[in-house]
């Protein structure tokens, strides 16, 4: 049984959020113990390598915006280790009439594309005039639909958000997914007229898409091996409070401390806290997960004719095809793929087929690969296939989730020392939950 120093803080969950939290402290003097149940830390961030190919089963890029995942990388010494996407990554491929279809981020594109109909390109254009909706939240495909129309919605909006949320975007809420779109509706009638009148926000940092040599989880390894001596391997069973702040019991004894850091799943949260805090408890349990099967493939080269390069491609639901969508590693980071090969990242089941739960994997694989290879026009078979299930992979945002936070933060102010964080509070994407932590401990060391 350890007990730790009743002012200690102590962080719960060793994913990048708690260790980006840890690392935070740690570079404010600020004493802690991250306790994460795990061998390895990182949670659903997972690489591995083999032959030197290198497989990211969770996430396989991260979109820096503000440089906080180049400072932490730096600071945990990975600077000369930082790979930056190739420009292959600016060309995008819808999937219409089981075609891929080109779509890359420019106007004329968009006028070109037969991802639309004319009929649909038309009746984007006639968004501007279109009256104002409601204020109140509604899901991001009733709020684009009315605004842009029914098919651009199926076809672009659709894919994009099922890919980065493995939502259902008739679910998923727009104040939490689409805040600024949300609110340039609100303040201009229109996203178009909004664009042309809202001023542009300057950033001196340059954004960047990148990964590392080792793949995602080279940056959660290199923080942990920084921290190691403030990490416990154990898991944590019950939070409570107590006195003089809040008691954490593990499988392995009891922690007291003053100030606890939650940046657990929801649902571990939900069980955890349901004694001492049973209406939170049961509004961590009503926030929902998808499930997303990540498949690594591998082919050799020579047995492909396909010439084209990109980030890769997203199926529409529309569509019938079970595959959500498909990332070309090779093409977006070829440092990370041995020589003559060619390796890509599928990606199944999210909101809209949680029946991925149900099936063998290797039967989902077999469907995949074959959805996969006849878009891509491929014959010859991959020689490594490699899967990784996430029965709860990501946090569903959908309309009304304000009044989660609400209940979120109402427990904080009834609680003083409980911090709840984590990437159903911060975002889904890495670079959200850095930025999170960032702030949570700049609120901390208030
Ligand atoms: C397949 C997939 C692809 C993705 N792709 C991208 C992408 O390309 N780019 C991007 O930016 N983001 C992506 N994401 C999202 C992003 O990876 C996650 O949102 C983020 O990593 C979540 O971090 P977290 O620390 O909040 O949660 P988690 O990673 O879930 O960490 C929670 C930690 O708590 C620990 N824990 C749980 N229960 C206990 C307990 N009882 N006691 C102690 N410890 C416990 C877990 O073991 C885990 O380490 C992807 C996610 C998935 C699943």
């Amino acid at each position: 049984m350890s007990n730790l120093n009743k002012k200690e803080i102590i962080i719960l969950g060793g994913g990048i959020s708690g260790l980006a939290t840890a690392w935070y402290l740690h570079k404010a003097g600020i004493s802690f113990k991250l306790i994460e149940k795990e061998e390895e830390t990182g949670g659903v961030i997972s690489s591995q390598k083999a032959k030197e190919t290198v497989f990211d089963f969770g996430p396989n890029s991260l979109r820096d915006h503000d440089g906080f995942i180049r400072e932490l990388a730096e600071e945990a010494g990975l600077k000369d280790d930082i790979i930056q996407i190739s420009e292959a990554f600016k060309t995008r491929f819808i999937v219409r009439n089981r075609e891929l279809q080109r779509l890359t981020p420019s106007v004329k594109t968009l006028a070109t594309t037969e991802v639309l109909s004319v009929k649909a390109k038309v009746r984007m254009l006639a968004e501007p005039f279109i009256p104002k909706g409601e204020t109140e939240d509604e899901s991001v495909g009733a709020f684009l639909e009315r605004r842009i129309g029914k098919e651009a919605v199926e076809y672009l909006v659709d894919p994009v958000f099922s890919g980065i949320y493995a939502g259902d975007i008739f679910k998923m809420s727009k104040y939490e997914i689409l805040p600024k779109l949300a609110e340039t509706e609100n303040k201009f009638g229109s996203l178009v007229m909004g664009m042309f009148r809202s001023k542009r926000e300057k950033s001196e940092i340059k954004p960047m898409i990148l990964t590392f040599k080792k793949g995602i989880q080279q940056l959660t390894n290199a923080v942990t091996e920084k921290l190691s001596a403030h990490i416990l391997n154990e898991e944590v069973i019950n939070l409570k409070k107590i006195r003089s702040g809040f008691e954490v019991k593990t499988d392995a004894g009891t922690h007291q401390a003053s100030t606890v850091i939650t940046c657990l799943p929801a649902y571990t949260l939900c069980s955890i806290m349901s004694e001492f805090n049973p209406e939170l408890s049961q509004t961590l349990g009503k926030i929902d997960y998808a499930p997303m099967l990540s498949t690594q493939v591998i082919f050799n080269k020579k047995d492909i004719e396909f010439p084209e390069s990109g980030f890769g491609f997203l199926v529409p639901r529309k569509e019938n095809i079970r595959l959500l969508g498909a990332i070309w590693k090779s093409s977006i980071f070829p440092e990370l793929t041995s020589e003559g090969k060619l390796h890509y990242t599928l990606m199944a089941g999210g909101a809209h087929d949680r029946s991925i739960l149900s099936s063998p994997v290797e039967k989902i694989e077999e469907a995949i690969v074959q959805e996969f290879s006849e878009l891509m026009g491929i014959s010859a078979n991959p020689t490594v296939i490699k899967s990784k299930l996430w029965t709860k992979a990501i946090p569903q945002f959908q309309v009304g989730y304000g009044r989660i936070r609400n209940e979120i933060t109402k427990s904080e102010q009834e609680n003083q020392g409980l911090y709840v964080g984590g990437n159903y509070r911060w975002g889904v994407s890495v670079p959200d939950c850095v930025k999170g932590a960032k702030e949570l401990v700049n609120d901390v060391l208030l």
